[in-house]
């Protein structure tokens, strides 16, 4: 192929048309675009000559280094040139016309000039064809006028506005067809994969444009996706985002679906309302199924591009969180303001905290007892747990639950937690101490996962104690959303010999008579409930509650208890147990145990 290599010298000042990206240390625009898809199409091999932020065409030019030189205008002269000018672009302005293009060197190869030209007037037949006319509309003003080095007017924008779009069309007809030769076509949507967004990203986005630029990644929740819409549901849906989203992509824009439930799209935004209102529009389209059923699977992340956003991968990462958390609360798209970002930076490096921390035992099993009404004796814990972060310090729950539950890596906490609870059961009932139970909080991700009876089977298996001294504490939405699911593992921990008591009861709206339907040995009642102690009506609630579960045979804790008076009032209503600050606050396992052993011992 040598003979078909050809050396071009740049023009580093020409924006739009040729410019020096200092970014990408190569020469961008409108003409190193059309080399490139000239290369393409011909077979020809395109080299700039050294590219850089001086104008070296006259040099190069004199010394014959180079068989073209581009970004040249009319009537500019460089030594060894031979022929006209091949031009791009002619813009007629004020009764003179001015044209930009190439100009072949004298020691430029025979079929080039030739070639070059037969090309270039298939892009401008394109332009003819009056298809772009259409879009010129959608481009943003600004996006180089005055950079050109001459004074321009409208018409040479206009005009070069076309030239632009010619070559984004050339542009996106030739990437579908690298995209295919390269297999970089995702088989399902047939949009282009990540491999496709990373090769064609330099040549539409660059360091003068970028600032017009968002990136909106949408992401699909594909397991609630699969759940409810089946596998062949779930393909129709992704498809169908990908027709969607196809009518939302303009010529100097990037459409791909870069992992399995994420798509990007790389767009040149317009105003901040009008990019609202069509992110709504996108996104209510979506959120709609093939079927214009209901399909709230999915949220939009948007990070618009700051000049120094040059690396794809952290920009995909930062809208791929922002897109998941807007997903997580509900909202349809969210944008990546620097405040979201600084959030969820403080959110990443407290994930990788968290990851380092389960395995380096920084979470720690605390131990806050619990009374009988009765005579005030220790009858059981809570474990709750305590994170002893290396800079942080001391971590309580509402610290890092939320966080965790969110990422997925609650189940990994929980279960560390139960682990722990074990064999500090093991210990008591190895010490002799039987009349104790530990209640263990399971979050509602884990307790209506389908593996959750295997791997608690696995922990338990590990470790001998009376297996009623273990009571799981769940809450109203682990057990009654995930019906089917929840209801299987609620009874297997029955069958295991667990106990189970329903956790912050009263801050939802389960009845008594809907525990009647599970296997629930107790509840235990919300602070809030207890707070209302001294207060007429809401003492009369917590009356009635607590007489309706006692008839029906359970066990009532009443949590969060402070003072004498809430005490007293508990004994009277029949409270069976007591949990609060007035008797006892958490403390570490190893103390709680020493505490536990020491009274068996009758110290
Ligand atoms: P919870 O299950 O409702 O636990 C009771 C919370 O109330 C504990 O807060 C406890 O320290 C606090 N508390 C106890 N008595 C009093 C009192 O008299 N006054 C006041 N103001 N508060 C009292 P903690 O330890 O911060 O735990 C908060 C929540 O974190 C727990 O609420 C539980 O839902 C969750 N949690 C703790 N450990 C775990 C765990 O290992 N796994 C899971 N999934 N959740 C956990
Ligand atoms: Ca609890
Ligand atoms: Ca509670």
């Amino acid at each position: 192929m040598a003979d078909r290599l050809i050396y071009v010298a740049g023009n580093p000042d020409g924006y739009p048309l040729e410019y020096y990206d200092p970014g990408t240390e190569c020469y961008q625009g409108v003409l190193p675009e059309l080399l490139r898809c000239f290369a393409e199409e011909s077979g020809w091999e395109v080299r700039y000559y050294e590219p850089g932020p001086e104008d070296h065409r006259e040099d190069l030019a004199r010394q014959q280094q180079v068989d073209l030189l581009s970004g040249c205008g009319t009537g500019e002269e460089f030594a060894h040139t031979e022929g006209e000018l091949l031009a791009v672009l002619t813009a007629e302005e004020e009764g003179t016309s001015a044209s930009y293009g190439f100009l072949c060197t004298e020691v430029a190869p025979e079929d080039l000039r030739e070639e070059l030209s037969s090309f270039l007037a298939e892009v401008s037949q394109e332009t003819r064809t009056g298809l772009l006319l259409e879009a010129t509309e959608t481009v943003q003003p600004g996006t180089g006028t005055g950079l050109l080095p001459l004074t321009v007017g409208l018409g040479v924008l206009a005009a070069l506005l076309l030239a632009v779009l010619a070559v984004g069309l050339l542009r996106s007809r030739h990437r579908r067809q690298q995209e295919r030769e390269a297999g970089e076509v995702d088989a399902l949507t047939g949009l282009g994969n990540l491999d496709a967004l990373i090769r064609h990203l330099p040549a539409v986005v660059n360091d003068k444009n970028r600032a017009l630029y968002h990136l909106i990644y949408f992401y699909v929740d594909l397991e609630r996706l699969g759940r409810q819409a089946g596998q062949t549901g779930s393909q129709n849906f992704l498809r169908h985002m990908a027709v969607v989203l196809r009518e939302f992509v303009g010529e100097q824009d990037l459409l791909a679906r870069v992992s399995e439930g994420g798509f990007v799209l790389l767009r040149m935004a317009g105003g901040q309302e009008s990019e609202r209102l069509l992110l709504d529009a996108v996104l209510k389209r979506l959120r709609l199924g093939p079927d214009g059923e209901d399909a709230p699977y999915l949220a939009a992340g948007v990070a618009p591009l700051a000049r120094e956003d040059r690396d794809l991968n952290e920009l995909l990462f930062r809208a791929g969180q922002c897109a998941r958390a807007a997903y997580a609360a509900g909202e349809s798209w969210r944008l990546c303001t620097p405040q979201e970002l600084s959030r969820l930076q403080e959110e990443q490096r407290l994930r990788e905290d968290v990851c380092r921390g389960l395995e380096r035992q920084e979470f720690l099993l605390y131990i806050q007892f619990y009374v009988s009404v009765k005579d005030l004796r220790i009858v059981g814990g809570e474990a709750l747990c305590r994170w002893e972060h290396p800079e942080k310090g001391f971590l309580t729950p509402d610290r890092f639950i939320p966080l965790l539950e969110r990422e997925g890596l609650i189940e990994t906490l929980d279960y560390a937690i139960l682990e722990k609870v074990c064999t500090f059961l093991e210990e008591l009932a190895r010490g002799g101490v039987r009349d104790f139970m530990v209640s263990c909080n399971f979050s509602r991700k884990t307790f209506s996962s389908e593996d959750f009876l295997t791997r608690c089977g696995e922990i338990l298996s590990r470790h001998a104690f009376p297996r009623e001294m273990l009571v799981a504490e769940l809450t109203e939405s682990s057990l009654f959303r995930d019906q089917g699911q929840a209801r299987k593992n609620a009874q297997a921990l029955k069958d295991l010999g667990l106990r189970i008591a329903l956790d912050d009861f009263g801050e939802g709206f389960t009845s008594f008579y809907d525990l009647l339907e599970y296997p629930v040995d107790g509840v235990k009642l919300d602070k809030s409930l207890v707070d209302n102690i001294g207060r007429p009506k809401g003492e009369a609630i917590l009356k009635a509650m607590m007489q309706v579960g006692r008839d029906l045979g359970l066990t009532v804790l009443a949590e969060g208890v402070e003072t004498d008076e809430q005490v007293r009032a508990l004994r009277e209503m029949g409270c069976d147990m007591i949990q609060g600050y007035r008797f006892f606050h958490p403390v570490p396992d190893w103390d709680a145990r020493r505490q536990l052993l020491e009274r068996e011992a009758g110290v």
